[in-house]
């Protein structure tokens, strides 16, 4: 299949620190190869994700570059879709099938932008594609997960983890976590 990365652009390190561990959780379990992240370079929150990896499974990397307009040029110079999330874009339902056939039949591997504070006007202009998750501001955070499902149409849900040391198994009520290391 292949590859998705996020690129999440401008992350201010007190501000964002949440939101940034959010959106590189939810990149990570709805089946993102990778995130970079931009803006104020922030250990912490690198560390912290690689933690989750560790503990919960990948693969999935997590990288920061200042030079996100490097990123998006090298990415486009390989061959990705540049898909920016923005309330002002194509709405969702409109353009989603066309994204989902390059994916799937032309093997497309993506770069999915999300901002932060303003995104600069020249990332609508490198995108293919900009989407909006409807046409009302919210969050990135819900915008990478409703577009990484819609994408996959629910398939992401299913997908088994590598080297985890934790497990979950799903149950009615309580919870059941299979210890698969001893090393944690
Ligand atoms: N005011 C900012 C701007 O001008 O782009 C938006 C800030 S918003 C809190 C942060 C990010 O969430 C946006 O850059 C975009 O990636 C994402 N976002 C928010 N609402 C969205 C929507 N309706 N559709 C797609 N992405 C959205």
């Amino acid at each position: 299949m292949p590859e998705i990365w996020v690129l999440r652009l401008g992350h201010r390190k007190s501000r964002d620190k949440r939101v940034s561990t959010h959106v590189g959780l939810v990149a990570r379990a709805f089946g993102a190869s990778g995130i970079i992240f931009s803006g104020e370079y922030d250990n912490q929150l690198l560390e912290s994700l690689k933690k989750v990896v560790e503990k919960w499974g990948g693969p999935f990397q997590i990288i920061h570059e200042q030079n996100w307009k490097r990123v998006i040029k090298e990415k486009k110079n390989l061959g990705y879709l540049i898909v920016h999330l923005t309330m002002y874009g194509l709405n969702l339902p409109m353009i989603i099938n066309e994204i989902r056939h390059k994916f799937y039949e032309e093997r497309k591997n993506l770069l999915v932008i999300i901002g932060a504070e303003k995104v600069p006007g020249v990332v609508y202009e490198l995108a293919d594609y900009n989407v909006a998750i409807g046409n009302q501001p919210h969050s990135e955070v819900a915008a990478l997960a409703v577009f990484l499902d819609w994408l996959f149409e629910g398939r992401e849900l299913e997908r088994e983890f590598k080297n985890a040391k934790l497990k979950i198994i799903p149950c009615k009520k309580g919870k059941k976590i299979l210890k698969l290391s001893d090393n944690l």
